[in-house]
C-alpha cells in the first residue's frame, strides 16, 4: 500500500521505496531547486542578496588589460630553457614548502573571487552561476593537489631482504608543459598547473588562445603566493605555439584537456619525436548518454536534463548530448523538457538571472549552426537566441533509430531518441560503441535496473538519479576513458602520480 515517505527519502533510498518490488507513479512536484548546488567542504558559499549585490559589483571592476602575444618557435625555446634552470631548485623545496605556497594562491583566489568571476563573464562569457563555480574549483584544485603532495610525496623505506636499505622516494620529473581548454579556463588551467608544480615540476603553461588573460590572471596569483617565476610560465598561443612546446626536447611530461582529435596528434608528434619516452594525460570530450526509464521521476530528468544539456551554453565536455527515453513515457518527458528549457533565460553573463551565456567564439556559434541546419528535418524544438551576440539558441534533435550519436557536438544542442521496454541491453551497446566514455547518466527507481546498467556502461564518471555535469574535485573524480582520455582522473588521488618520477636506492648495509 501507499506509505507517507518524505520525498528525500525517495531520491536517496529507491529500494526502499520500491519495497514490494511494483513501481507507482508518484504525481508529487518536486521542488523546482531539488538539488541545491552540494558544496565541497573546501568551497565557497555564496547566496544572499547582499552577497549578490557585492558579487556583482565585483564583477563589474573587472578589466580585461594587456594583451598577450602568442609564443613563436623562439620565445618556446627560451621559456623552456628558462624552466629548466629553475626546475632542480623547485624540485629540492621541501613538499610542505610547495604545498603551503598553493595553499596560499587558493587563499588569495578566494579572496579575489567576485573581480575573477567578472574576467570569466568578460573573456569566456561565464554566467555568474558558472564562474562561482569554476573558481571554487579552482581553489579546490590548489588546496586538494597541495594536501595530496603532502600525503605521497613522503621518502620512506620499503621492505626487503636483511642487510639492505631500499629507499623509496618520489620527485619532480623536470618541465611539464600544460595545453588546457577554454571551457574551463581556470579551474582546469589551475588543475594541471597545481598538479605539476606540488609534485616539484616546472611549468610552461599554455592557455587556449581564446582565454589567456584569465590565465594571466591565474599566474599572477601563484607567482604572488611564491611560485618563483621561472618555475611557471605562460606560454600563449594556439596550435603552432602547441606544436613547438611539445615538440621541444626538454618536457617531462604533457598535460592536456581538449579534443581528441588534438589528443590524438600530440601523440603522434610525442612518438616521433627524438628523446625520452614522456607521461601524457590526454583529458578528451565525449557523446554522453542519460538514460530515463519508466521508473524515473519525470520533474528530476527535466531538471537535469536542462542543467546537463543546456546550462554552460552545453560547453562542458560532461554535458549531456543524448537522451535515451522509454518509449512510453517519452512524451511526457519530452514535453516536460521543451517546457522547462523555454524559461530559460539567455543573453548578458554578467546579469544573475541570465541562465545560459554566449558561445566562446564565431567559429564556435558557426559550427553548432551549421550542425543544426544539417539536422533541420530532425529538429524538435528549439529556443530563441537574442539578437546579435554570439548565441546559440538551445536546439533537441531527434535521431533517427538507426543514428548513432559519434562525434562530439559542443554546444546547448541535445539528441534524443527512445527505445522499447526490454530493449535496454541494446542501448548501453550503442552508447559504448561510440568508443568514448566520459560521462553516464542513468535515471531508474529500480535498483536491479541501476545495478545492470552501471556495471555495463563504459564511462569514466557515471551519475545515478542526478545530473551528469560539475564533478566535485576530490570527491568525484573526474576523466574518462577510450576515446575520451588517458587518465589518471582530474582531482582523484592517482593524479599526481603521473607528474612524479619515483626511485629506488638500495644499499648494502
Ligand atoms: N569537470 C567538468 C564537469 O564535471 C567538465 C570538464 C570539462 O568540460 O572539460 O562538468
Amino acid at each position: 500500500g501507499d506509505k507517507d515517505v518524505p520525498i528525500d527519502d525517495l531520491l536517496t533510498s529507491p529500494a526502499s521505496w520500491l519495497d514490494d518490488g511494483a513501481y507507482r507513479h508518484p504525481d508529487i512536484q518536486l521542488p523546482r531547486r531539488l538539488y541545491a548546488p552540494r558544496k565541497n567542504s573546501r568551497g565557497i558559499e555564496f547566496g544572499s542578496r547582499v552577497e549578490l549585490k557585492h558579487t556583482l559589483d565585483g564583477m563589474a571592476a573587472a578589466s580585461l588589460s594587456g594583451s598577450l602575444e602568442a609564443f613563436g618557435a623562439e620565445d618556446v625555446e627560451a621559456c623552456m630553457a628558462k624552466a629548466q634552470a629553475a626546475f632542480p631548485a623547485w624540485r629540492g623545496r621541501d613538499v610542505k614548502e610547495r604545498a603551503s605556497i598553493l595553499e596560499r594562491a587558493a587563499d588569495l583566489l578566494e579572496s579575489d573571487t567576485t573581480r575573477i568571476m567578472g574576467v570569466l563573464a568578460k573573456e569566456a562569457g561565464k554566467t555568474v552561476d558558472d564562474g562561482i563555480a569554476e573558481v571554487r574549483e579552482a581553489v579546490d584544485f590548489l588546496r586538494y593537489y597541495a594536501a595530496e603532495a603532502r600525503r605521497i610525496m613522503v621518502p620512506r623505506m620499503l621492505p626487503g631482504p636483511v642487510g639492505e636499505d631500499n629507499a623509496y622516494s618520489l620527485t619532480g620529473r623536470g618541465v611539464v608543459v600544460t595545453i588546457a581548454p577554454w571551457n574551463f579556463p581556470l579551474a582546469i588551467f589551475l588543475g594541471q598547473v597545481s598538479a605539476a608544480l606540488a609534485a616539484g615540476n616546472a611549468v610552461v603553461a599554455k592557455p587556449a588562445p581564446q582565454t589567456p588573460i584569465i590565465a594571466a590572471e591565474a599566474l599572477a596569483l601563484l607567482h604572488k603566493a611564491g611560485v618563483p617565476k621561472d618555475a611557471l610560465i605562460l606560454a600563449p598561443g594556439g596550435a603552432e605555439t602547441g606544436q613547438a612546446l611539445v615538440g621541444d626536447p626538454r618536457v617531462a611530461a604533457i598535460a592536456f584537456t581538449g579534443s581528441t582529435a588534438t589528443a590524438k596528434a600530440i601523440n603522434l608528434q610525442l612518438a616521433q619525436k627524438p628523446g625520452a619516452i614522456i607521461p601524457f594525460i590526454a583529458e578528451t570530450g565525449g557523446t554522453n548518454a542519460m538514460i530515463a526509464d519508466a521508473t524515473a521521476l519525470p520533474e528530476q530528468v527535466t531538471d537535469d536534463v536542462i542543467l546537463s544539456a543546456f546550462r554552460s551554453a552545453g560547453q562542458r565536455c560532461s554535458a549531456c548530448r543524448i537522451l535515451y527515453v522509454q518509449e512510453d513515457v517519452a512524451e511526457r518527458m519530452l514535453t516536460m523538457i521543451q517546457g522547462s528549457a523555454a524559461t530559460l533565460e539567455m543573453g548578458d553573463p554578467m546579469l544573475p538571472q541570465t541562465d545560459i551565456g554566449p558561445v566562446i567564439d564565431a567559429d564556435a556559434l558557426s559550427r553548432l549552426r551549421d550542425y543544426v541546419v544539417e539536422k533541420k528535418d530532425q529538429i524538435v524544438w528549439q529556443g530563441k537566441a537574442p539578437e546579435g551576440g554570439l548565441f546559440m539558441a538551445p536546439t533537441i534533435i531527434r535521431l533517427r533509430d538507426d543514428e548513432v550519436l559519434d562525434r562530439e557536438i559542443f554546444g546547448p544542442v541535445l539528441h534524443v531518441k527512445t527505445y522499447k521496454a526490454g530493449k535496454l541491453d541494446a542501448v548501453i551497446d550503442e552508447i559504448n560503441s561510440t568508443g568514448f566514455g566520459l560521462t553516464f547518466a542513468l535515471h531508474s527507481r529500480i535498483q536491479a535496473v541501476i545495478d545492470h546498467v552501471t556495471a555495463r556502461v563504459g564511462a569514466g564518471n557515471v551519475y545515478v538519479n542526478r545530473n551528469q555535469i560539475g564533478a566535485i574535485v576530490e570527491s568525484q573524480p573526474f576523466g574518462g576513458q577510450g576515446l575520451s582520455g588517458t587518465g589518471p582522473k582530474a582531482g582523484g588521488p592517482l593524479y599526481l602520480t603521473r607528474f612524479v618520477q619515483e626511485r629506488v636506492v638500495s644499499t648494502d648495509t
